[in-house]
């Protein structure tokens, strides 16, 4: 059972959302029979095929229903936990598209608790999971809850985001009716939900499951470690081998220059040259000079300061010294927004951007960039790191999490040498990779990277070396979910 707050197509705000579709589906491929339970959110309740009412119960004093559908285009069996006080809402699952609900904790305590309910209670029929496997905070109250009955299914929570950790007050426990204590540990306990002061969702998937992990290795060596652990890392590191990493694929099929009917011309390994109609079109889908030999950074992002956009900001105008354009698709905090508008009101020849979340453009500017910028300042796995490799762009990155797992380095002294090169010789000698990684988190990091990018891309020949590298990674599913199969098996055993 794999229970999520989101769920690609029907309501994403992230990864996550991409996470819950794609993972269960190569879970189907390797064998297991996999469902999925999602809050029915306003909106969900007209997927096809329509949701049908499986029963009702009550739950703190509110009436839920338990719907059944399928998840689209595919025949995992989807289930919605329909409680429309709660989640008949405009907006996004957290919030209205600026705060979030003031009742969240209700809102994802409850879900946590129809999940158990579910679980505990078979009213779905005779299919009893191994395992329920949980995601981020809005999920945090599950591993705690089941950890209590001996014949419950064994639990595997997954941080998406260590960022985001469901924060509520200690009040919160009685109004979810909680138990005092769990395996003997009492609930507003550091050893348990208490952090601070505060009352912690992700902890109670933390402490309480029988396995935890997160999505790429690198991310979780990082947030051992006080820097990147966001106040967990003591805790994080007490769970020692019950915690790994396990880096996130993406849908191949879905993100494939080859047949992607959102991008001007398509193209692949074979016809790399077809990638230039991409930039053409792009050029002129946001007026900018149809100049192909300048190098076009791109970026699409959610604009927080999380995915370094208040770096690239600063940067931009140094930046702008060299011979090149910028296209960013974002959405996010209005002060960064602002910043962008201005930015681009003030070179349009330069920078441009697009507000709000478009799918189909994330597509068109991943496939008619020369390079994506990614100069996030931590990044559990990340995505479009993956998409843009696939589609010959290559990412300029901040090295850290799933950056560092995923991009081969192609800038070691070599092209950022003063002399040009380590033995001395040419500035692209040595170079070996599929994108550009950046250690040092500054103006001047980023801006050195995105110099070694233009200088080889002066370069043809080295440039499509690169490109075609990057294409050539396999980034499927099939091997994330191997190694979730693995996984599995362990905590089983
Ligand atoms: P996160 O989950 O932290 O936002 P990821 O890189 O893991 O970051 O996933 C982001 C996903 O959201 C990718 O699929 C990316 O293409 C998409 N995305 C982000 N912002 C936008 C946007 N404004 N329009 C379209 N897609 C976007």
């Amino acid at each position: 059972m794999f229970a999520c707050s989101e769920l690609y197509p029907l309501i994403k705000t992230g990864g996550l959302a991409d996470v819950a579709y794609n993972l269960p589906r190569a879970l189907v491929q390797l064998g297991h029979q996999v469902r999925i339970v999602l809050p029915a959110y306003r909106g969900l309740a007209e997927v096809t095929p329509p949701p049908q009412p499986l029963c009702r119960f009550e739950i703190i004093g509110y009436e839920v229903a338990l719907l059944v559908s399928h998840v689209p285009d595919t025949t995992i069996p989807l289930y919605l936990i329909d409680c429309p006080e709660l989640f008949n809402r405009p907006g996004d699952p957290y919030g209205d598209g600026s705060h979030p609900w003031p009742d969240n904790a209700l809102r994802f305590g409850l879900f946590c608790r129809a999940v158990v309910d579910l679980v505990e209670n078979h009213c779905y029929g005779d299919w009893l999971p191994d395992i329920v496997h949980c995601n981020d905070w809005q999920t945090g109250l599950v591993p705690l809850l089941l950890a209590d009955g001996a014949a419950n299914p064994a639990t595997l929570f997954t941080i998406h985001n260590l960022g985001y950790q469901g924060l509520f007050s200690q009040q919160t426990l009685a109004e979810l009716g909680l138990p005092e204590e769990v395996k003997g540990v009492p609930l507003w306990d550091f050893r348990a939900l208490e952090f601070y002061g505060e009352l912690s969702y992700i902890k109670g998937g933390i402490v309480f499951a029988d396995a935890v992990n997160t999505v790429s290795p690198g991310y979780a060596q990082e947030v051992l470690t006080p820097e990147f652990g966001c106040g967990l890392d003591g805790l994080l590191r007490h769970c020692g081998a019950r915690f790994t990493g396990i880096v996130n694929g993406i849908d191949t099929d879905y993100w494939s220059p080859a047949k992607d009917p959102d991008i001007d011309l398509n193209y692949s390994v074979e016809s790399l040259a077809d990638k230039q109609a991409n930039k053409r079109g792009l050029l002129a889908r946001f007026h900018l000079p149809d100049d192909e030999n300048t190098l076009l950074l791109g970026m699409v992002s959610r604009l927080t300061e999380q995915k370094g956009i208040d770096l690239l900001l600063d940067a931009l105008p140094a930046l702008l010294d060299l011979p090149l354009k910028v296209v960013v698709l974002g959405s996010g905090e209005a002060q960064y927004e602002q910043r962008l508008l201005v930015l681009a009101a003030q070179h349009p020849d330069r920078i441009a951007f697009h507000s709000g979340y478009h799918e189909a453009l994330a597509h068109r500017i991943i496939a008619g960039v020369d390079a994506l910028l990614i100069p996030s300042r931590y990044e559990p796995c990340g995505l479009t790191q993956m998409y843009s490799q696939r589609y010959g762009t290559v990412p300029i990155a901040h090295a850290v999490g799933g950056l560092r797992d995923t991009i081969i380095n192609a800038c070691g002294r070599a092209v950022q040498g003063e002399s040009g090169g380590a033995s001395g010789g040419e500035p692209w000698d040595g170079v070996a990779g599929t994108g550009i990684l950046f250690d040092d988190y500054s103006v001047a990091g980023l801006q050195g990277a995105v110099a070694s990018a233009n200088k080889l891309f002066q370069h043809a020949m080295l440039w499509s070396c690169l490109q075609l590298a990057g294409m050539k990674q396999d980034f499927s599913w099939a091997a994330s979910a191997r190694e979730y199969n693995r996984l599995y098996h362990r905590i089983l055993r």
